[in-house]
């Protein structure tokens, strides 16, 4: 394998990223989200052998919305790498990840881990597994990243509660079809909390990289297997970016986790993640800027799978 100048690279993407810092439209569905300047932006890199290199406000935290689900589904193959598959699908939908239709077609069976009726669900699994789903998210993130401050944005715990609709009538219906093992109103507090976490572009690439080692946290310990880690990121490749995965794997060639606060997050199986934030996403979700950063960090490090 050959050696990447990663600092170079993160140069290199911080100018291929400029002119289109500020596109796209902050998700001001969730009212805490739609105070954030669209015109930051944030890119950084850790790879398996301990280098971070950061551009812009890659120290910046921002809400981690969608992308914990990658570390919620983590933390309940953790527990039991089976449960989880009878309860959740592992299909991309081609539908908004809000969306009821396909969960009314499929008998209250989420697609997969990432839609959010699938993310959901997961979060109600790792409730019954651990008695605090949002903690033991908490936690790990503090573990990877080593630092003991992650925490929650009151701010957008409150408007993602009280503009939650959406998210309540999905859990509802899955728990109208027999799949919620808690109350949905406690189930749904965790998952807007999990959502609410602050985490930086260099932290959350730090926290992602067990992903990027197989499995192995940064203690040397394993917290899912490889076969596990291997699945996760097949599962973020073809569903990480809703109905966009198909444009993503194309153009990026990458497994990617977006969140509608702007963060997308890429894996390279054996060698490093990165992660790009600009608040600005586009109408299916996924940040404008960030997924201009993601194109251009695979152009130039060649490392796309295909
Ligand atoms: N908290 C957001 C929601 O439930 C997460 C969605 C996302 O980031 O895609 O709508």
């Amino acid at each position: 394998m050959s050696k990447i100048n990663y600092r170079n690279v993160v140069a290199q993407v911080m100018t291929a990223v400029r002119p289109h810092i500020g596109a796209g439209k902050v998700a001001d569905y969730i009212p805490g989200l739609g105070e954030v300047d669209p015109g930051r932006f944030g890119f950084a890199v850790a790879t398996v052998d301990g280098e971070v290199h950061g551009g812009g406000e890659s120290a910046t935290p921002f809400a981690i919305e969608s992308i914990s689900k990658l570390f919620a589904l983590a933390l309940v193959l953790h527990h039991d790498d089976r449960a989880i598959w009878k309860r959740v699908g592992r299909e991309p939908t081609g539908d908004p990840f809000n969306s009821l239709i396909p969960l009314q077609l499929s008998r209250g069976i989420p697609g997969n881990p990432f839609v959010n009726p699938g993310a959901i669900v997961v979060t109600d699994q790792l409730l019954s597994d651990t008695g605090d789903a949002y903690g033991a998210i908490r936690e790990l993130l503090r573990a990877e990243t080593g630092n003991p401050q992650l925490h929650v944005d009151a701010v957008t715990a409150h408007s993602e509660e009280t503009t939650g609709n959406r998210d309540r009538s999905l859990a509802y219906l899955v728990a109208d079809f027999g799949n919620m093992i808690n109350p949905v109103h406690e189930t749904l507090d965790h998952y807007f909390r999990q959502c609410s976490i602050m985490i930086s572009c260099e932290e959350l690439a730090r926290a992602a990289l067990f992903q990027a080692r197989h499995g192995v946290r940064a203690d040397g310990s394993y917290l899912i297997s490889a076969e596990d880690a291997r699945g996760v990121n097949a599962l973020v490749l073809t569903c990480g970016t809703y109905n966009e995965a198909g444009d993503f794997a194309y153009r990026v060639g990458l497994p990617c986790k977006s969140g509608v606060s702007g963060g997308i997050l890429t894996i390279v199986p054996g060698r490093c993640t990165a992660v790009g934030w600009g608040p600005g996403v586009n109408e299916k979700g996924n940040s404008v800027s960030a997924a201009v950063a993601l194109r251009a960090f695979g152009r130039l490090t060649g490392l796309s799978l295909f």
